[in-house]
């Protein structure tokens, strides 16, 4: 494998007394659009503002093209950073704010001046150039921030939730438009958001962060599919959890709210006895048989919410709801709120959590 464009190292940051980022280690290939993924205060921002020079590692190392960056100064990195709120310049007009950082540089006034036209027309703006940021909307301020972090041509773009502030349908165009762009120009990306749909749709890899250590980095499929730890299962998408005790190692049953459910080469390691916690997507369980599904459970409707083209249904097993999704079909009434039925899975699709 080439060598990482960059690489962050056994990095780590303490403000005070209080560690908030735990030895942190990740490469990023050139080209690659990384998303650090996590809850409120696990460390995203930190970690992204020592990769542009904000803050200094307490300890640990960055590295950008094998060179070590770390006690670099911001404006000797070439990084490009976007932040949540605009953070436009009010009194320059968008020409000027998109040419700010060339200007800086000393560029000539006819190189800045092809440069914006160029970014201009990158984020579908070119009529704006002479427009103050009041008179734009929050999206197209923040494609503005996104031009003028290209401008300089930076060799890394840092972007520290760069949609948080938007309403939701410019969220998801600009969020494409985001990735189309890192694409055109094959610019390695690291993206922070604690919205998981968001990481999910955008990444190559996605770091899943938590209490200032990476979780899991992996392929939005793989964080999913095959989450490492309880935390990145529980925080990427909905989860079904049950306790279940191993009632036959050998021959694979657990029982789960009083029934027994077989799961097929599942319980290696286990013994018999042992206490397990089983997960499982919505999009996992049927109502009903499907072929395909070795295990099932009884259990009764308990709640039906209709989401146009899903329906989510939430089926009461042993004093436990589980929620599954099935697609709408206008042909087939839904189900109903008392009606006993049986859910089925594949245990293949089953998570075990220890
Ligand atoms: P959010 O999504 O809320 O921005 P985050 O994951 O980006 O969260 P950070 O902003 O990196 O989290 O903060 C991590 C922890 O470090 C938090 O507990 C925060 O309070 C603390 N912290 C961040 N900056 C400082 C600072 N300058 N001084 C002291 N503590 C700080």
């Amino acid at each position: 494998m080439a060598d990482p464009f960059l690489s962050i190292q056994h990095v780590e940051k303490s403000f005070g007394a209080t560690k908030v980022v735990h030895d942190f280690n990740l490469d990023v290939e050139a080209g690659e659009f990384v998303s650090f993924l996590g809850p409120s205060g696990c460390g995203k921002t930190t970690v992204l503002r020592m990769v542009a020079g904000f803050e200094e590692p307490s300890a640990g190392h960055i590295l950008v093209g094998g060179k070590d960056i770390t006690r670099l100064r911001p404006n000797q990195r070439n990084i490009g950073m976007v932040f949540q709120a605009y953070a436009l310049f009010p009194n320059l007009t968008v020409a000027q704010n998109i040419g700010f950082g060339l200007r800086v540089a000393g560029a000539s006034r006819a190189d800045i001046d092809k440069r914006v036209a160029e970014m201009l027309a990158l984020i579908s703006l070119p009529q704006m150039a002479d427009r103050y940021p009041y008179q734009l909307s929050g999206g197209q301020q923040q494609r503005i921030a996104l031009a003028r972090a290209l401008a300089p041509k930076p060799k890394l773009l840092l972007l520290d939730e760069p949609l948080s502030a938007l309403d939701a349908k410019v969220r998801v165009s600009l969020r494409e438009e985001i990735r189309s762009i890192q694409k055109e120009l094959g610019i390695t990306t690291i993206f922070v958001t604690h919205d998981q749909e968001e990481a999910l749709s955008i990444s190559d890899r996605i770091a899943v962060m938590y209490g200032g250590k990476a979780e899991q980095v992996g392929a939005p499929f793989e964080i999913y599919n095959r989450p490492a730890t309880r935390f990145v299962a529980n925080f990427v998408g909905t989860l079904n959890v049950l306790e279940g005790t191993v009632t036959d190692a050998s021959a694979g049953t657990v029982r789960v709210a009083s029934q027994d459910v077989a799961l097929k080469g599942k319980l290696d390691g286990s013994r018999t006895g042992d206490t397990l916690s089983l997960a499982l997507r919505p999009e996992a369980i049927a109502l009903g048989a499907r072929p395909g599904h070795d295990s099932k459970l009884a259990g009764e409707i308990a709640d039906v919410h209709f989401l146009g083209s899903v329906i989510r249904v939430r089926v009461g097993v042993g004093g436990k709801q589980i929620s599954l999704d099935t697609f709408n079909n206008s042909s087939t009434p839904p189900p109903v709120v008392g009606d006993k039925t049986e859910i089925s899975f594949s245990s293949g699709d089953v998570l075990v959590l220890h």
